[in-house]
């Protein structure tokens, strides 16, 4: 196992920040944790990073980083004659997971195709897009415990998850680190979600009257890449902030000044509303704004875009100037989404 000194980040997040990391090491076999365990690495400070495009390195980390690549993507078992259980290595690329499932003819993830990162930080913050959350097709995970070195196996139950939340984000932050993912996908008759966002016009675009998971993930994919910015080009971690649930009578008090407003259902909870942050942002007059090198994207309010070469510190600075705006104007606090560190 080598571990690497000094060791520039910038690659390493999406938001392309320029920081240091004191040591980094790459985990690709699950037996290394072991020999980090011994080293003491872990009750030392450590972060756990799998693609980086969820964190803002706000300053130099004075730690070890984590790399995670422990890789592997295979069929573990079936239920029934219409659904199958797939695994994924921790450290594998989401997106080629939704595609190697599409190739395979597994259905259930195509609606989260395109969203960086990698499958063991997925149910962290139980990623969702276009109706679909990981919780929905979640089986199980395996969780190596920092202070034990005990594999556990967590079932969707004791997962706890809710909207961007999960019990790793909560009670049990910073104790596990997800080595693989089980999913439980259909290997046919499969229920696609066409009724969020555009689908159904892009589908009516392509002329396709009859879609199929492919069709449904191309899809998702060709709205993603016009409406939100690839790190690879310009730098940033996706929605910077959650949508705001609030109490429906709270919903309903805005609503009468501001009538245009978004306002969705909150899960299965009647008394709670969910509110568009990005529209919140907007109207706060934010959107394709830009200070120096950092700026709220011109396309998607909800992304914060370093232009290049922005540090850690004035994207947050620039994220707090959005956040107290509409706080002054709604009197919502936002939260991140982003985990800041
Ligand atoms: C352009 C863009 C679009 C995005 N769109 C979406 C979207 O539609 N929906 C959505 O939900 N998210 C979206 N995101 C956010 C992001 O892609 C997801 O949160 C993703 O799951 C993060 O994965 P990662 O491997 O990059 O995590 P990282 O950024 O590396 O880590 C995120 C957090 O998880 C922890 N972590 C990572 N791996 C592990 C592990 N194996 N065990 C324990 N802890 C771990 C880290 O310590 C950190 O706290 C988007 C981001 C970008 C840049």
């Amino acid at each position: 196992m080598h571990i690497a000194t000094q060791v520039r980040l910038d690659t390493y997040n999406t938001f392309g920040v320029l920081c240091q990391a004191d040591r980094l090491v790459r985990v690709s076999q699950i037996n290394e944790l072991d020999g980090l365990r011994h080293a003491n690495i872990f009750a030392a400070p450590h972060l756990i990073l799998g693609g980086g495009s969820n964190v803002l390195f706000r300053s130099r980390f004075e730690g070890t980083v984590i790399l995670n690549r422990l890789e592997g993507k295979q069929v573990v078992g079936s239920l029934g004659s219409n659904h199958i259980i797939v695994q994924f290595g921790a450290g594998e690329r989401w997106h080629e997971c939704v595609k190697w499932c599409i190739d395979q003819g597994f259905g259930g993830i195509e609606n989260l195709a395109l969203i960086p990162g990698t499958a063991g930080a997925a149910p962290l913050q139980n990623i969702g897009a276009y109706g679909v959350e990981i919780k929905d097709v979640f089986h199980s995970l395996d969780a190596y415990e920092k202070s034990t070195g005990q594999i556990h196996v967590f079932e969707r139950e004791s997962c706890a998850f809710g909207y961007r939340e999960s019990v790793f984000k909560g009670s049990l932050r910073n104790r596990f680190l997800i080595t693989a993912v089980r999913l439980m996908l259909t290997s046919g008759q499969h229920q696609l979600r066409l009724d969020y966002g555009d689908i159904q016009r892009v589908l009516a675009q392509e002329n396709v009257a009859h879609p199929t998971i492919a069709h449904v993930a191309k899809a998702v994919e060709s709205i993603r890449r016009e409406k939100l910015p690839d790190p690879a080009y310009l730098g940033n971690a996706g929605s910077f902030f959650k949508n705001p649930i609030v109490a429906k009578g709270l919903a309903d008090k805005l609503l009468q000044t501001n009538p245009t407003m978004p306002v969705y259902e909150s899960g299965h909870d009647g008394g709670l509303r969910k509110l568009a942050a990005g529209w919140l942002i907007e109207q706060c007059g934010w959107k394709g704004k830009r200070v120096g090198q950092v700026g709220v994207h011109d396309r998607q309010a909800l992304v914060i875009v370093n232009y290049g070469g922005a540090t850690g510190e004035e994207i947050w600075a620039l994220a707090q100037q959005v956040q107290a705006s509409v706080r002054q104007r709604f009197g919502i606090l936002l939260e991140p989404e982003v985990n800041i560190l």
